[in-house]
């Protein structure tokens, strides 16, 4: 019994569309519990369409490869804590209690 890559990456993207939201104004990815956007303080509408998520995320590991791949030393900034939490949604153990 073996469940496919594919499908494990399916299911996170789903989980991932579920507790993040994209910002329309600058296209960051937010926790879906933020209350304004981390970057630029957009607080309104944000998108949050499985769709804006997940090119949000493409977007993401496009601009920032090194969230491929195995945890490095962060810096301490929003990004990182943001990298941590998108780490953990897709690679660690379940946990939004943050
Ligand atoms: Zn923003």
């Amino acid at each position: 019994m073996h469940s496919t890559n594919a499908a494990y990456i399916e299911a996170r993207q789903r989980l991932a569309a579920t507790n993040l939201k994209r910002c329309p104004l600058c296209d960051s990815l937010n926790a879906a519990a933020n209350s304004e956007c981390f970057v630029c303080r957009w607080h309104g509408q944000f998108l949050q369409d499985q769709k804006s998520i997940e090119e949000g995320l493409a977007d993401l590991l496009n601009k920032c490869p090194e969230y491929q791949e195995k945890p490095v030393r962060k810096p301490r900034s929003k990004v990182s804590r943001l990298s941590n939490l998108m780490r953990r949604m897709l690679y660690g153990p379940v946990d939004f209690r943050v």
